[in-house]
């Protein structure tokens, strides 16, 4: 069960959601406008945000980008059919994944908690990571390649085990800065770039020959098993 926040102007389409969620065992509380949807999304108790993008009062992007700016609540962004430029913008804004209308309760669910499962493990409660010849250690701080262990500064380590723990989904530079340089976004994408270069190197790989980190074009990143 999550506390969930609806942020739909669709009277209807909002009571669909809420019963939808409510069934399911979520605890659900709405906001037809962006503004206060914003104001709720806020609170500390909310757990996950259902964010449709198009809103009367702001648009759902830049709702999403002042969020982004003092929150890391997982945001799950609702988008009309063949509304692609919207749906980029939202992922580069940290949008944690998408469904496109019209959805089933079902499969919203399931992606409520695939985000939750990713965003709220707690890393320090979980053995290694494996991805490939990758081995990820969080209590140790340890990665080996290979059964190498890598030599990795302490941001880099941090990168390289975010996007473990978020691996085989496209990652943009902005959720990086959020959640790995604790930042709001704002022209520290050139220190992710380099960052990830330093990460490539280390893993015997270049951006034009990738294994394990993958550059999604104008997205961001993911972190995948080259044998995939
Ligand atoms: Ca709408």
């Amino acid at each position: 069960m999550a506390q969930i926040l609806v942020i739909e102007d669709d009277a209807e389409i909002r009571r669909a959601l809420i019963h939808a969620l409510t069934e399911r065992g979520h605890a659900v509380t709405s906001s037809p406008t962006g503004m206060a949807g914003l104001q709720g999304a806020m609170d500390p108790a909310c757990d996950l945000v259902i964010l449709d993008l198009g809103l009367p009062d702001i648009d759902g992007v830049d709702l999403l980008q002042m969020l982004r700016a003092v929150s890391a609540v997982p945001v799950i962004v609702v988008t009309a059919r063949g509304d692609e430029q919207s749906l980029v913008r939202a992922l580069e804004a940290g949008a944690n994944d998408f469904v496109p209308k019209p959805f089933s309760g079902t499969s919203l669910d399931a992606r409520i908690k695939a985000v939750l499962r990713r965003t709220a493990a707690d890393p320090d409660a979980e053995g290694p990571i494996t991805i490939g010849g990758l081995v990820i250690d969080q209590s140790g701080r340890i990665v080996t390649l290979d059964g190498e262990i890598l030599d990795l500064s302490a941001r880099e380590f941090d990168l390289l085990h975010y996007l473990a723990v978020n691996h085989g989904r496209v990652v943009s530079k902005r959720e990086l800065t959020i959640e790995v340089w604790h930042q709001p976004y704002g022209g520290a994408d050139k220190t992710v770039d380099v960052h990830l270069s330093w990460l490539r190197r280390k893993l015997g790989e270049t951006a034009a020959e990738p294994r394990y980190l993958r550059s999604v074009r104008n997205v961001g990143i993911k972190l995948v098993d080259p044998k995939e």
